[in-house]
């Protein structure tokens, strides 16, 4: 299976673990605000990275890291997905996933098979402006981000909510429906946007400061006890 990246370290993309990070090529949204344009219009294009030569740094580094992710583009669109996690979760490390959420039928397999410990879900914003977030009108691929939301809200599989927050394109009413939407979820996460030169569409937005991020969490704390920002100072 084509592996398009693979970071050795991170310290912040799985929360309390030492952990490394594949990136898997495409995805069936175009979120304006995208930071992997390239992986998500032409993965083709990216370059490949051999599944054997990760394979053989994560078996050699089981003693420094704790998990690895799975990343995008959209990780749950590859058909091999659940082979290249059984031989990482072969080699004794916790695996989690970033998801946008609309296959849901993949995440439930994952969890039933016990091939994720951690699933990242993207909240794109309310469901009412959705595809304006998400790049995509599909009520098809909306009810299944719904499906996802229930089956984490609802389950014992460790998760969390994050949305990237874009100043151009939420509004506060967004967070009020959000709340609405996912009371009483795990853990929820606002990211402030960043600017960066693989943006899907370049030069058109920007984050809102810390303060206001700060409102937005206070919206969603009504009803969601844990909600952190990140990604400000
Ligand atoms: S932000 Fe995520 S869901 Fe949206 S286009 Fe990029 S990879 Fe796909």
């Amino acid at each position: 299976m084509p592996i398009h990246g693979f970071q050795t370290l991170t310290l912040l993309d799985y929360p309390g673990y030492t952990a490394a990070t594949v990136f898997l090529g495409g995805c069936n949204f175009r979120c304006p605000f995208c930071q992997n344009a390239g992986l998500v219009l032409h993965p083709e294009k990216e370059p490949v990275i051999a599944e054997e030569d990760v394979l053989a740094f994560l078996k050699k580094r089981r003693r420094v890291l704790d998990g690895v992710c799975i990343t995008g583009g959209e990780p749950t669109l590859a058909p091999k997905l659940p082979s290249l996690i059984r031989s990482i979760k072969e080699l004794g490390y916790l695996v989690k996933l970033d998801t946008n959420g609309t296959h849901p039928a993949v995440v439930r397999r994952l969890a039933e098979e016990k091939l994720i410990d951690y699933v990242a879900m993207d909240i794109k914003s309310s469901r009412e402006h959705y595809d304006r977030l998400a790049g995509s009108s599909s009520e098809k691929l909306l009810s299944a981000v719904e499906e996802t939301a229930a089956f984490l809200m609802n389950g014992s599989l460790d998760y969390e909510f994050r949305t990237t927050v874009v100043r151009e394109l939420h509004e506060e009413e967004d967070f009020e429906k959000i709340r609405d939407w996912l009371a009483g979820c795990k853990r929820y996460y606002l990211q402030a946007y960043k600017d960066s030169e693989h943006i899907l569409k370049p030069d058109s937005y920007s984050s809102y400061s810390r303060e206001e991020l700060e409102h937005f969490a206070g919206i969603l704390r009504k009803k969601i006890p844990l909600v952190e920002i990140r990604g400000i100072d």
